[in-house]
């Protein structure tokens, strides 16, 4: 029968604690997966039990079996003290947020933030009186300049969503702790396979499930995992909101972890390739992939990360009206859509200064963000060639 590693035993790889976190055959009569647990009510025996309140199930909403075997894949993996799931995504960032934000409180947030992230700043905190300041990521160690009495929370998103900034996370995350603040990292890109923010320093990781430890584009999920210092105040936010996973998405999850080092292999793989071949073509004014030598953010990246995946953009220019139609909706491989970190490719164009304020987007261009999945590299890169004839054409 499979057994889990030991604790305490040597060290493996993550491809092998992938493999084998979260799970325990012996006390599931032999079988290889954790169960889908379906449940509120949980039965306590007596009284006694009830008024101690000690067992280690004791309501749906406060966690199952798989929710705690789901749970403990990500905090191995982030190295954290605990994890907590939510369902979706930008509910891990917004639970975060809120368990910093208080009337007169103030938060620094990255200007390259998830747009949907920043929304939730500019509406919710500010209704709680949260003051939010948004941040050049490129900022490094000059946080501390913008630190004040009143700041409970920096955020940072590395890389940034869209246009892909890398952060200099240890200089952040040691000016906040000089500060006695406390740093939250929005680790969707990498995942914690491939970056692990709480070893540089930071206090809290929120990943999207949804994207790449899912996988498959059927489910969605958030988790944040957190150090000792951070994990009460996470909890309780987490527990006093209401908030759990449905355990079909849990489930679904630990099943796309077990595969996520190979997806991940491919991905970065392709990407690499794709975002290559990309640099050289006609139209594209730059390639924001932070493994691509060039990239502003490549020795960061070299630095604090051991891979990357396969979520990029490139900069076109502003397109003639026409012309940025033709060219995406000829494509026959790349869906248009939003999420990635499916076995999909996918692209989306955006334009990156209707949500900047710290920082300046050149207005003579927008962006393609292109999620590379897990198709053939020489297939996709074909259908990108024939759509970017298509939209330099009559030109
Ligand atoms: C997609 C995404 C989220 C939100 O995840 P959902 O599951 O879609 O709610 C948060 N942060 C980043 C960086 C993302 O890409």
């Amino acid at each position: 029968m499979t057994k889990s590693p030991p604790p305490g035993g040597p060290a493996v790889a993550d491809a092998t604690r992938l493999a084998h976190l979260g799970r325990d055959p012996a006390r599931q009569h032999g079988f290889v997966n954790t169960p889908v647990y379906r449940g509120s009510t949980v039965l306590f025996a007596t009284l006694a039990a009830l008024d101690a309140y000690d067992q280690p199930y004791t309501y749906g909403r406060r966690g199952t079996p798989t929710t705690h075997a789901l749970e403990a894949c990500f905090t191995a993996l982030e190295g954290g003290a605990a994890t907590v799931l939510t369902p979706s995504g930008l509910s891990a960032v917004t639970t975060t947020l809120l368990a910093y934000a208080e009337a007169g409180a103030h938060i620094l947030v990255p200007d390259s933030v998830y747009q949907p992230a920043r929304r939730f700043c500019d509406t919710v905190l500010r209704r709680l009186g949260t003051t939010v300041e948004y941040y050049d990521p490129l900022i490094g160690a000059g946080i501390a300049a913008h630190i004040t009495p009143r700041t409970t929370l920096i955020w940072l998103e590395s890389p940034g969503s869209l246009t892909f900034e890398v952060q200099d996370t240890p200089a952040i995350a040691g000016a906040a702790r000089a500060a006695g603040v406390a740093t939250a990292l929005d680790n969707t890109w990498a995942t914690g396979l491939y970056h692990r923010p709480l070893a540089l320093g930071v206090n809290i990781a929120v990943q999207a499930a949804t994207k790449y430890p899912v996988g498959h584009a059927d489910a969605l999920l958030g988790a944040i995992t957190a150090d000792a210092q951070a994990a009460p105040r996470i909890a309780a936010t987490h527990g006093e909101l209401g908030l759990c996973a449905a355990p079909d998405d849990c489930m679904l999850t630990l099943r796309g972890l077990r595969t996520l080092a190979v997806r991940l292999e491919r991905h970065q793989a392709s990407a690499l390739r794709v975002a290559g071949w990309l640099a050289g073509q006609r139209g594209i004014l730059a390639v924001r992939h932070p493994a691509l030598p060039g990239d502003p953010g490549h020795a960061l990246w070299r630095r604090d990360f051991t891979g990357a995946t396969g979520l990029f953009a490139v900069d076109i220019a502003r397109p003639r009206p026409g012309r940025l139609a033709a060219m995406l909706d000829g494509l026959r491989l790349f869906g248009m859509g939003y999420s990635w970190g499916g076995y999909e490719s996918l692209i989306v164009p955006s334009d990156p200064a209707t949500c900047r304020s710290a920082t300046r987007w050149p207005g003579d261009r927008i962006v393609l963000r292109l999620h590379i999945g897990l198709e053939d590299a020489d297939d996709l890169i074909a259908d990108l060639a024939a759509g970017l004839a298509r939209l330099g054409g009559a030109q």
